[in-house]
């Protein structure tokens, strides 16, 4: 069963170790359970009954596991669904997006109000337990989004470190919102 664990931990603020490749059973098994929890999280009967918060993303750090790998469970335009291992950047645009409604992270119990500025567009490269394959993600908008919200995690990044302190709702010029 999976425990989601707090920012006040040293392992959140960590750069996590890649996973050996080939990628173990045991690999395997854990992102995609972390995907599993995502999906279930969002069952509102499930989330209320044991007592849990819906996610659309989670990282290795986030149950105490000190790998690189990360889950991702979202309806959006579509349904993606995700359970990364070693993901890299291949490239991200120039143009920025960010949430209007500002992020949240299951490791962050009291929202921090405010923007975060991201690439627009991303694309990731990783191994995918789910089609067990390595494969290519071209993703834009919310779902970009997510997926560097993870990533930064994988580096011991949280998305209020990247909020302007003296003006958390700044505007960029030209940047997207979602
Ligand atoms: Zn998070």
């Amino acid at each position: 069963m999976i425990t989601i664990h707090y920012d006040d931990e040293k392992l959140l603020r960590q750069t996590l170790n890649s996973c050996p490749v080939p990628i173990t059973e045991t690999d395997k098994q854990q992102v995609l359970e972390m995907n599993e929890y995502l999906k279930l999280s969002q069952d509102e009967e499930y989330a209320k009954k044991h007592k849990i918060r819906a996610g659309i993303g989670l990282a290795a750090n986030q149950i105490g596991l000190n790998k690189r790998m990360l889950a991702i469970y979202l309806h959006d335009d579509k349904e993606y669904s995700y359970a990364l291992i070693n993901p890299v950047v291949k490239s991200r645009s120039i143009q920025q997006a960010f949430i209007s409604s500002g992020e949240g992270c299951l490791s962050v119990k009291k929202d921090k109000p405010g923007y975060v500025y991201r690439s627009y567009k991303i694309t990731v490269e990783a191994y995918d337990a789910i089609q067990d394959k390595v494969i290519t993600i071209k993703a834009t908008g919310y779902l970009a989004i997510c997926l560097q919200h993870e990533l930064d995690h994988l580096d011991g990044i949280l998305y209020y470190d990247r909020i302007d302190k003296y003006d958390p709702f700044k505007k960029i010029e030209n940047a997207m919102e979602i």
